[in-house]
């Protein structure tokens, strides 16, 4: 057991002028966090022992799951990062790690990165372990520290700089194995959030179309979140704004385009960037290519590209991994000739498909994202292609979109919007990255064949604050039982009085043996302050032994809850408790 005189809990009356929501106050307040940086908190001693307790769940679950912890660095070589299919997109949100120093100026381009993820370092390694189909399937994991130069930092834990993650890798022999896996993530993910009580929403999020890749968010329910959620309860329909969109994106260009707009974007031939991607040298110079423009309403630009599996990078705005840091939507939508909130075509002629290979998607965005910033700011990206030549943008139009109260696609009874906090992302990622970095294995026919792989992550410390978000009141945290940093409270009014002392001894020993965490407050202070802070903190359960109840035999039992209090017989408490 603890006590709260030799334990640290720096409890605040007032909260910190950067903090707008009630979580990031309470946070604060509860002394479970401290602030050193933006976006950069030290885990005080009772945070701590919350997110320990998160991470024990988790583990438990993923191991469920067939999860296999092991642990990877968090400095990058580089070379890991620029080999794979995403560098130009990810290193904006990177933090460099340079070794200059003793004499030594910081190269011009990075050494080393700080992992703001880890697929490209898991996916070199299982394709040096692994080798023959008997190693598979695998799923690998980690808790660790993510590092990401968020655009905005903000909310106190919820969008960090840097936080806690747990990642996890599968590695498939085949298709049908990787959907297996992630069948099982889904459900460990479902399993976790269960046990950590909290309310959360599992949506359909986008991937793209490239077909047999899937995706969903684990949503927790809260106007503070970043995330829009369609629902409905008749079918069970959920999906993320953005993957609601994409599903009614031919009806509502229809509705809002010019005449033409739907049927150009079923014209056979016309090239995607996915075409372009996976075989540039079958592609003819001249040929047309094409996109899908979403101008994001409130958050950073998101562009959709169809017939592209790359959408985790597509997805930039609200991923972060912005290439259009500066660009607001009010900046880029009359740069574009389109409100924010409007959805139109990008159509450009290819001159020279060959000097696009394998990065035109990336190039894709940037262009648009060039328009709008300035050409040439990131130079070597308009190598290829110069925007007001080759690039028209065409088909803009209002997108309408998807209102509480639409259709739902499945059962056709109207949907429903809540706000959402994002904590928990699983994919089915297909080869992408084991065809980036020849991740093949041999299989029973002695063929050489891509691994199938899948990446699941669960936000740790976002978990905590969406959990506080959830779960308070007016007077602080409530804290569900199985994450609260302490489950039992003893509450001693008056600290000097041995026959208390000793009760509180037996009683916080009885609720110890059950199990439960406990916490005996013995601080020599005023009861409005001891219960003050009670509340506050949000412990479960509090037992009060004052001298006046305990000359009746009782002690006071109050949930933090809820609103009563009873009044319990020392024994009957004792008994409870154990
Ligand atoms: P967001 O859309 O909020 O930026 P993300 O989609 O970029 O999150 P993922 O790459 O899917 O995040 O990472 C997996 C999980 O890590 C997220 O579901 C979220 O819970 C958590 N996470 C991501 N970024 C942050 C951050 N900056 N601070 C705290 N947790 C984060
Ligand atoms: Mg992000
Ligand atoms: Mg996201
Ligand atoms: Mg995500």
């Amino acid at each position: 057991m603890n006590y709260w005189s030799q334990f640290f809990i720096p409890t605040l009356k007032e909260s910190p002028a950067d903090a707008e929501i009630a979580s990031h106050k309470l946070l604060v307040r509860a002394g479970l966090v401290r602030k050193l940086g933006g976006g950069l908190y030290t885990y005080m001693p009772l945070g701590l022992r919350v997110i320990h307790k998160i991470t024990q769940i988790c583990r438990e679950e993923i191991n469920a799951g067939g999860g296999i912890e092991l642990w990877m660095p968090h400095v990058h070589p580089v070379e890991n990062w620029t080999e794979g299919p995403r560098w130009n997109v990810a290193r904006e949100i990177m933090f460099r790690a340079d070794s200059a120093g003793a004499g030594k100026r910081a190269p011009a381009e990075p050494e080393f990165v700080l992992g703001p993820t880890h697929e490209e370092i898991i996916t070199p390694l299982a394709k040096t372990e692994i080798t023959s189909y008997r190693d598979l399937p695998k799923n690998f994991y980690q808790i660790a520290t993510k590092f990401r130069n968020e655009i905005r930092p903000r909310y106190g834990l919820m969008r960090a700089r840097e936080f806690i993650m747990m990642d996890s890798y599968s590695f498939d022999a085949d298709d049908e194995g990787a959907t297996q896996n992630y069948l099982r993530m889904k459900s460990a993910y479902e399993r976790f959030f269960t046990r950590l009580g909290v309310q959360f929403i599992a949506v359909e999020a986008d991937t793209g179309v490239m077909g047999g890749n899937f995706s969903h968010e684990f949503m927790v329910p809260a106007e503070v979140g970043d995330n829009d959620v369609l629902y409905c309860d008749e079918s069970g329909y959920a999906a993320n704004r953005e993957k609601a969109a994409s599903a009614i994106v031919p009806a509502d260009l229809a509705d809002a385009a010019p005449a033409g707009a739907v049927e150009e974007f079923a014209t056979p031939g016309v090239v995607t960037i996915a075409q372009l991607e996976a075989a540039p040298h079958s592609v003819p110079a001249g040929s047309q290519f094409k996109t899908l423009v979403y101008i994001g309403d409130g958050k950073p630009f998101i562009v959709i590209l169809r017939g592209n599996d790359e959408l985790e990078e597509a997805k930039l705005g609200s991923l972060g991994f912005s290439l259009f840091r500066p660009a607001t939507p009010e900046e880029i939508a009359p740069v574009l000739g389109a409100k924010p909130g409007s959805l139109g075509a990008v159509r450009g002629t290819i001159k020279d498909p060959s000097a696009l290979a394998g990065v035109f998607a990336d190039h894709a965005i940037r262009l648009v994202g060039n328009g709008v910033t300035g050409a040439n700011k990131d130079g070597f990206h308009l190598r290829h292609v110069n925007v007001a030549r080759d690039l028209a943008i065409t088909r803009f139009g209002d997108f309408r979109r998807v209102r509480e109260g639409e259709p739902c696609p499945v059962c056709g009874k109207p949907l429903k919007l809540r706000r959402g906090i994002e904590v928990g992302h699983i994919f089915k990622l297909g080869t992408k990255y084991s065809e980036r970095y020849n991740a093949v294995y041999t299989d029973a026919q002695k063929q050489s064949r891509l691994m199938v792989m899948g990446c699941y992550g669960i936000g740790v410390s976002r978990s905590m604050q969406a959990i506080i978000e959830q779960s308070h009141d007016a007077d602080g945290i409530i804290w569900p039982w199985a994450v609260a940093p302490f489950q039992v409270l003893v509450c001693l009014l008056d600290p000097q009085n041995e026959e208390a002392k000793s009760v509180a001894q037996k009683l916080a020993a009885a609720a110890e043996q059950a199990g439960a965490d406990v916490l005996i407050d013995d601080r020599e202070e005023r009861p409005g302050v001891k219960f003050k802070d009670a509340d506050l903190i949000g412990i479960p359960l509090r037992v009060t032994i004052g001298g006046k109840g305990l000359k009746e035999g009782v002690v006071e039992v109050k949930w933090r809850a809820e609103k009563e209090m009873a009044k319990v017989p020392v024994g009957v408490a004792e008994s409870h408790l154990a």
